[in-house]
């Protein structure tokens, strides 16, 4: 099946390359059909175009909305040109063959990233565009089509290599490159719209992103990546302005992401604080009065892994908070802001790179999360769950204390975000020791307790401050044993979802051992 091209149709917003591309199939004896803007460019640059409007006896009209939806576009579009009845239609309704279709559609993706008003992004969804695309790649047996710019040079190649002739492989392939781009931009159109008038059901929902970075590798040198943003108004790294530093890689993205996303948990109004990551999961998190005091509580959680790891605050960055922060070496800075001292502190580690947001995202807004298996993925709800502490069930007959409920509501905020499973041990609202993505709860607790230890040591402290600190489990303990380290390690309070076959057992297990446990009837899993 090659085909020989004779008729073309040109309608693009995007006009890079429009002129010598036009002049290359001109050159070739190509007539050349085309829109308003495509025609007036074309023939700006002196070159001979047929206007659409005359092909169709109709004038553009409705500000564009209807250029080329008509039967002698379409037609010429969809016949099939060795179907004798396709052909007499053709001919009985004055309607010529168009072998080559090239479009792209109006520029909805960047309107929306322009945060352009509602109206606007709907006068941006282009209709006759997708509709031509559609019908031209379909009948690709014959036709045609061109949605991308990048491939005006393919198809001049093709017909170098063909004697002015395109090959059936050639055109099936622009044609599947033809559906991804309607599919993607109908994604596109969906996804803003959801998010336009808060649709939230992930079954309902269509996705769609936009290449923002092409990355130079994925979490390892052999892995390709990229980041893709899907336009959602979430103030984070996505959003982010980075002020200094060379571009962030894969990694740094994901761990900036954990780092924000905790930091935001905790409302500035009650008081700065400050989260440390590595590798996704926290090593130090903490309040304080001040940003550089919740910065060295949290850094004193686990002074070894904080050493190249992502800081992230929920209020903006001062001067003194940042001359303590590049004390050691740390791969990112993360904060709603950061003031000129700090801009200044910072610039002076070009390793180091600083982002602010302008603000920080909702913990309890509604968003989808992805997973990939193989051969498909996963879409979720994003874990929003919050408990009050109204919502807290005490199930011993200690009582805690108002400052063990304040830190077991802290190291259960905290909980939700280290990888599971969890074991979060927390006094005066900092952690000081944290066990994380072990696959036994029991080990959690273990490693939580010797990194206590470790902090105890490095801080000359005379004991671990596990003693007497409350302790968040991620989820419910399936026996008595995780509640018997805990109490080993000196833990007084626990707050964890509850809902075992066993509560009885680890509920007298805490009862014999002194202990004060909570119920928050809600779990937090991070797989
Ligand atoms: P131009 O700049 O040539 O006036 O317009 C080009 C744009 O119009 C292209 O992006 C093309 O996809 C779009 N387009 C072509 N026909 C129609 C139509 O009938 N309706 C709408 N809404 N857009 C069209």
């Amino acid at each position: 099946h090659p085909i020989a091209l004779k008729r073309a149709l040109i309608s693009v917003s995007d006009k890079t390359g429009l002129i010598e591309f036009a002049r290359k199939l001109a050159a070739r004896g190509i007539e050349i059909l085309s829109t308003g803007g495509s025609a007036g460019a074309m023939r700006e640059a002196g070159l001979t175009v047929v206007d659409v409007a005359d092909v169709t006896g109709f004038p553009e009209m409705m500000d564009g909305r209807v250029k080329t939806l008509h039967p002698a576009v379409h037609g010429g579009l969809l016949a099939l040109r060795d179907n004798e009845e396709h052909l007499a239609a053709m001919k009985a309704h004055g309607i010529g063959p168009i072998d080559l279709l090239v479009v792209n559609l109006y520029p909805f993706e960047e309107t929306v990233a322009k945060g352009a008003s509602y109206e606007d992004c709907i006068e941006n969804i282009d209709i006759g565009g997708p509709a031509m695309i559609r019908a031209a790649a379909k009948n690709h047996g014959f036709v045609n089509v061109i949605v991308d710019v990048q491939d005006y040079d393919a198809l001049l190649a093709e017909l170098d290599a063909n004697d002015d002739h395109t090959t059936l492989e050639f055109r099936q392939r622009q044609a599947q490159i033809a559906y991804a781009r309607t599919a993607a931009y109908d994604a596109a159109v969906s996804t803003w719209m959801a998010q336009a008038i808060g649709e939230d059901t992930p079954r309902r929902r269509a996705f769609a992103g936009t290449l923002a970075q092409g990355l130079r590798y994925g979490e390892n040198p052999h892995q390709a990546a990229a980041f893709y943003v899907t336009g959602e108004a979430r103030p984070g790294v996505s959003t982010a302005k980075q002020w200094q530093g060379k571009e962030l890689s894969y990694n740094n993205i994901n761990d900036t992401d954990a780092a924000f996303e905790l930091a935001a948990e905790f409302d500035p109004a009650d008081g700065p604080a400050c989260a440390i990551i590595k590798h996704a999961n926290p090593c130090g998190v903490a309040r304080g009065e001040t940003a550089i005091e919740a910065y060295k509580r949290a850094f004193d959680c686990d002074h070894t892994s904080a050493f190249g790891g992502i800081v992230a605050l929920n209020q903006p960055l001062d001067g003194p908070t940042a001359e303590e922060i590049v004390k050691i070496f740390t791969e990112v800075v993360i904060a709603p802001d950061a003031d000129e001292d700090a801009k200044r502190i910072f610039a002076a580690k070009k390793n180091l790179r600083l982002l602010t947001t302008g603000g920080l995202p909702d913990p309890k807004a509604g968003g989808m999360t992805f997973r990939q298996v193989a051969g498909g993925f996963l879409v979720q709800g994003r874990d929003n769950g919050h408990v009050s502490r109204d919502a807290l069930r005490i199930v011993t007959e200690r009582q805690p204390s108002d400052q063990e409920l304040n830190d077991m509501l802290f190291a259960w905020t905290v909980a939700k975000h280290v990888k599971s499973n969890a074991i979060v041990y927390a006094r005066d609202m900092a952690t000081v020791g944290i066990g994380a993505g072990q696959m036994s709860r029991v080990d959690s607790t273990r490693i939580g307790r010797r990194k206590s230890e470790d902090m105890a040591k490095a801080l000359g402290l005379p004991a671990p401050l596990t003693e007497g600190a409350a302790v968040a489990s991620d989820a419910f303990f399936p026996f008595a044993d995780g509640i018997e380290a805990l109490a080993e390690a000196g833990a007084k309070a626990v707050i964890q979802p509850g809902g075992s076959m066993r509560d009885d057992e680890v509920i007298a297990a805490a009862n014999r051992l002194g202990l004060a446990m909570v119920f928050t009837g809600q779990r937090h899993f991070r797989h």
